[in-house]
């Protein structure tokens, strides 16, 4: 059996990352999605196994147990990912910030990192005012955004554009086959 492919999708808040991967998972059923922990709280109407939500303290005790894959502060709030094994023969998908997209691809360079994009900084806000984020919130994560642009790039991510969802999804599951093609 061919190694399982590691599947990195990064990119700012309010991209559409989130509702890429469900789509792509529901599509493609050989992948994984792995599930992580957090301390923010759960936004209203997000289901209640998004994250797993934890309190900061059950968080630091796991990163004391070197409990994590990847680990990362994201505006105040930790967010990692925990060591867990994959089933057998199932592709990993990581949802996460490009921190941690930076530690994954170092342990695993072989990885296939993608970064979703929203098409315009403007789209980008209107989603985050859509899905309820505090006002506070949206303008951290938007000036965050180009930051993250910018190392997505450094690391060499391959950049797909949420201009329309499922053609983005389209998109992102044509660099999954090509990546299973290619692998070793
Ligand atoms: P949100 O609060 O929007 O759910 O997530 C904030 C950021 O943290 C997003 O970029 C999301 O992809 C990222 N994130 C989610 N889980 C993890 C994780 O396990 N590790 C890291 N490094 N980032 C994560």
């Amino acid at each position: 059996m061919a190694a399982p492919l590691t599947v990195v999708v990064s990119g700012p808040g309010g991209a559409g990352k989130g509702t890429i991967v469900h789509l792509l998972l529901a599509l493609d059923p050989q992948l994984w999605l792995s599930r992580s922990w957090t301390t923010r709280a759960r936004r209203p109407g997000e289901a209640e196994d998004a994250y797993e939500f934890v309190s900061r303290e059950a968080f630091e005790q796991r990163i004391a147990a070197a409990g994590f894959l990847e680990w990362a502060e994201f505006l105040g709030n930790l967010y990692g990912t925990p060591l867990q094994d994959p089933p057998a023969g199932r592709d990993v998908v990581y949802e996460i910030d490009v921190q941690g997209a930076a530690q994954i691809v170092a342990r695993r360079p072989d990885a296939l990192l993608v970064f979703v994009e929203a098409p315009t900084r403007a789209a980008q806000e209107a989603r985050l005012r859509r899905r309820g984020d505090p006002e506070e919130v949206i303008v951290q994560r938007l000036a965050k955004a180009n930051g993250e642009a910018a190392r997505g790039q450094e690391l060499g991510a391959r950049v797909v554009v949420n201009d329309e969802v499922e053609r983005a999804t389209a998109e992102l599951a044509e660099l999954i086959r090509d990546a299973r093609e290619h692998r070793g």
